[in-house]
């Protein structure tokens, strides 16, 4: 007989595990499988985001931002910092440290929480059972029976014909976390998230470097007058960034020669590494057996509905895998929705409320709807705008770049979305999501007391704008 569980979540990544924790927290017997294995080959919970996306990335971010500011900004504040030393391998030895920490807290967590881990590869059958396979493809094949299935197997870096990886010289996201030495000069295909932060990183510790972008515009998705401010500060900071350039051909040798073509024609360029970062998609490869029914739409997602339920009875799908941003809070809050409502709660996820944060300097983030979304629905609005530099704190900090703008509607004033870019808008963001699940009107922020001088009063300010009162600036 199979060994049985209530539930088991294949993908331990932050949708996966924090759907496990919920499950067990509301009395279910839980199993995670799981297969990831960090470089030093020992396998590591948290999927792409602990081991190799957000918190690596945003370790290197820090520490690429200290050494900046060290090297170049704190002159500006009296402070003369001579012969400022980089140890590269410190700080990639620091950012493993961070993800050891992480990674090793949440295989606490689900001794704490008695969920199991089942190490290796899984794969869903027929009625709900699943084969786990361990991951060196040594030893024999498990299969376990459970009531109900989540699949939580996130997602991979997309590989492109054009630029082949070798690991070494042409590399995807989890190669650039890796780099040993700065590169003098650093090619980036993709100037999307993860294009961007990798490119800050290393052009903050030296790197010469350059985005090529098959798009025209930079970050469609973003409110454009955010996208042209963060545009003007990255270009100021040496980001070469190109646009309408569509990648033909890369090749690594001695260096590498990257072969591309834009409005002017073809064109071609030497660098020292490539990064490639053209998106991500779906992990569905040996998923799920023919005949357990499965469906995919057509972008090759784990098909489901707005409870994340597939259309197998008692099974369902999370996270990067599924439909929706590809964000870990996204996946972590659909876990959360999924454990209760098996458990008989009712679980439920706001997708018009999901933060999106891109870490550069300054930071970009936004909540709700842009301008142009709200035009093509005929949804009437008004807006208010308030820059960084016009708030004390922001001044103080020496971070003047920037600003926030809300957006209501015109006749009942309910904030629609918030965009912004500027200092810790990662952190800012957080009070407009709270405002917009509140369904709280510009006029509620307006009223609400912000502490001065606090990077928040700029929120506050631009709240204040929509309805033309803004107190530090002429309306
Ligand atoms: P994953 O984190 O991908 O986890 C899936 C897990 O399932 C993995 O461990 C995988 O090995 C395992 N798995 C897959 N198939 C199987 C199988 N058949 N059997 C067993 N195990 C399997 N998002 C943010 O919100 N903020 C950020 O700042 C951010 N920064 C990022 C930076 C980088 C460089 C990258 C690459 C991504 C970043 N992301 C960020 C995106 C974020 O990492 C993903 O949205 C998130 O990890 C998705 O979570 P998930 O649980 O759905 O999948
Ligand atoms: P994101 O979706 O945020 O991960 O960003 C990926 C970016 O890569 C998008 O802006 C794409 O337009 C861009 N991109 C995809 N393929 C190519 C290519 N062959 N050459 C240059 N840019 C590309």
């Amino acid at each position: 007989m199979a060994k049985a569980f209530d539930v088991i979540v294949i993908g331990g990544g932050p949708a996966g595990y924090v759907a496990a924790i919920r499950c067990a927290q509301l009395g279910m017997n839980t199993a995670v499988v799981d297969e990831f294995v960090y470089k030093d080959g020992e396998p590591s919970l948290g999927g792409t985001c602990l081991n190799v996306g957000c918190i690596p990335s945003k370790a290197l971010l820090d520490s690429s931002e200290q050494y900046h500011k060290v090297s170049h900004q704190l002159e500006a504040h009296g402070i003369k910092a001579k012969e400022v030393e980089l140890d590269v391998k410190a700080m990639i030895a620091r950012k493993d440290r961070v993800v050891k920490d992480l990674t090793g807290g949440i295989a606490q967590l689900f001794k704490a929480n008695k969920v199991e881990w089942l190490k290796g590869h899984g794969r869903l059958l027929e009625g709900k059972q699943v084969e786990v396979s361990p991951t060196s493809g040594k030893g024999k094949a498990q299969v376990y029976q459970a009531e109900y299935v989540i699949i939580a197997t996130g997602s991979k870096p997309i590989d492109i014909d054009a630029a082949p990886l070798d690991g070494d010289k042409i590399v995807n996201s989890d190669g650039a976390l890796e780099f040993t030495e700065v590169p003098k000069r650093l090619g980036i295909i993709g100037a999307g998230v993860i294009g961007l932060e990798m490119g800050s990183v290393w052009s903050r510790l030296g790197s010469k470097v350059t985005l090529l972008e098959a798009q025209d515009t930079f970050l469609p998705p973003v409110d454009p007058r955010v996208a042209k401010t963060a545009q003007k500060e990255f270009e100021r900071q040496g980001l070469d960034i190109r646009f309408g350039a569509r990648v033909t051909n890369a090749k690594a040798a001695k260096n590498v020669t990257v072969h591309y073509e834009d409005k002017d024609g073809k064109q071609s360029m030497q660098v020292d590494k490539l990064i490639v970062c053209v998106g991500r998609r779906p992990n569905t490869s040996n998923l799920f057996s023919e005949d357990s029914n499965l469906l995919l739409d057509e972008r090759g997602l784990v098909n489901v509905d707005e409870h994340c339920r597939t259309n197998l009875p008692g099974v369902f799908a999370i996270g990067d895998v599924v439909r929706g941003p590809m964000l870990a809070h996204k996946g972590s809050e659909e876990g959360i929705m999924v454990a209760e409502l098996i458990a008989g709660k009712p679980g439920h996820m706001n997708y018009d409320t999901v933060p999106w944060v891109i870490y550069t300097h300054p930071e970009i983030a936004w909540v709700g709807r842009t301008e142009a979304q709200l035009k093509s629905a005929g949804v009437p609005f008004t807006s208010g705008t308030f820059n960084f530099a016009a708030t004390g704190r922001a001044r103080a900090m020496e971070e003047k770049a920037g600003m926030v703008k809300i957006i209501a509607h015109a006749e009942t004033d309910r904030i629609l979305g918030v965009h912004m870019v500027g200092p810790q808008a990662s952190e800012l963001i957080a009070e407009a999501v709270v405002a917009m699940e509140f369904h709280a009107s510009s006029e509620d922020l307006g009223r609400i007391i912000h502490a001065h001088p606090t990077l928040s009063e700029a929120m506050h300010e631009a709240a204040l704008s929509v309805s033309k009162r803004a107190i530090h600036k002429a309306n």
